[in-house]
């Protein structure tokens, strides 16, 4: 199969493109590297069915041609990031929306296979949980800029939807439950990589608020494996599915386990939202997906323990400082 991934060279669509290149697919590969990097798809070129194009999705011919050559697509490409959502709002409402527009409209017209990645921010301040693909989506107010994201995010699960009832084109949405691992990065204020780099220098962990709100950490390797069976399920078109694991444990936890883990020395510090992002700033509580849709769909439900994943981090940023400390000699041995 040739698939079509926007976004591949991101977090997310790097690990997605490293499954399908190792079981024998082909992978085209687009991204315009604000947020990717081609740090995370180097190790991918030595594969001659990977094509990468390093540009936007706003370039509608390029996207036009790889689509035509694409059994299907993988919509991946976002602004991500609660901290790149509050600085640059406008950036993140126009990405968002104006380019899943672009990727259905070229997928139309060949009916071309689209998985669209979502997000639980969707969700927003519902406290319902687990939740249910089917539940209400309860945001907060147009004024601040937070809900900017779930809302870009809610207007793209729309289109996708109507797409598929309107046009027949196929579609499916999946709602991704904060995604872990190797090669996220902590620019744009992501707990995991935040926790454990500052864990690895010594520095104070940083837990935003009381650290009493939860979240359930899911290893990329589950996510990609998850969407990988969601796009071989007839079933599984014009549907929205939860993507994650249902591990809850609150943010305080989750600084101590990280320092336990990596053996650091770092404080554990408070900080309030305010500071952290910007004044009036409201957190979601509580985040735990259902995920009786994607087990019915797929017969998969993610389960690496937490504890391998902030091992599995932790080796990754150490092995980052070696190649930081000494290029040259990584350089030489490993490319
Ligand atoms: N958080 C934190 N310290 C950090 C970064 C994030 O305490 O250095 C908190 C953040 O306020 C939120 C949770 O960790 O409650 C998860 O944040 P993240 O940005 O990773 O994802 P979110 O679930 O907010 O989309």
């Amino acid at each position: 199969m040739r698939f079509l991934i926007t976004g591949g060279a991101g977090f997310i669509g790097s690990h997605l493109a490293e499954s399908l290149l190792k079981r024998g697919d082909e992978v085209l590969l687009m991204d315009d590297l604000s947020t990717g990097s081609m740090e995370n798809i180097r190790h991918l070129k030595s594969f001659d069915r990977m094509h990468y194009f390093l540009d936007s999705i706003e370039n509608r011919q390029l996207l036009a041609e790889l689509v035509d050559e694409a059994d299907v697509i993988f919509h991946l490409a976002a602004a991500v990031g609660v901290r790149l959502i509050v600085e640059s709002p406008v950036r993140t409402i126009e990405t968002n929306v104006n380019g899943t527009q672009l990727v259905l409209d070229a997928a139309c017209k060949k009916r071309k296979l689209v998985f669209t990645a979502s997000t639980s921010e969707v969700y927003g301040k519902n406290t319902n949980v687990p939740f249910r693909e089917d539940a209400d989506l309860v945001l907060g107010p147009t004024t601040k800029s937070r809900w900017s994201y779930a809302a870009s995010k809610a207007l793209d699960e729309f289109l996708a939807l109507s797409y598929w009832k309107e046009k027949k084109q196929p579609v499916i949405v999946a709602r991704l439950f904060n995604t872990v691992g190797p090669r996220q990065t902590g620019r744009y204020g992501m707990v995991m990589p935040n926790f454990v780099g500052q864990a690895l220098e010594g520095a104070p962990i940083t837990v935003y608020g009381t650290g009493q709100q939860s979240r359930c950490f899911c290893d990329v390797r589950d996510a990609v494996e998850a969407i990988s069976r969601l796009v071989a399920t007839d079933r599984a078109v014009g549907q929205v599915v939860n993507i994650g694991s249902d591990h809850e444990i609150t943010i305080e936890e989750l600084a101590r386990l990280v320092k336990e883990r990596t053996g650091s020395s770092s404080p554990i510090t408070y900080i309030p939202y305010d500071q952290a992002y910007e004044p009036g700033f409201e957190d979601m509580q509580r985040r735990v997906p259902s995920l009786e849709k994607l087990e019915d769909l797929t017969g998969f439900r993610p389960n690496t323990s937490l504890p391998e994943i902030v091992d599995r981090v932790a080796a990754y940023f150490g092995k980052k400082r070696e190649m930081v400390s000494a290029p040259r000699q990584v350089a030489s041995a490993g490319d």
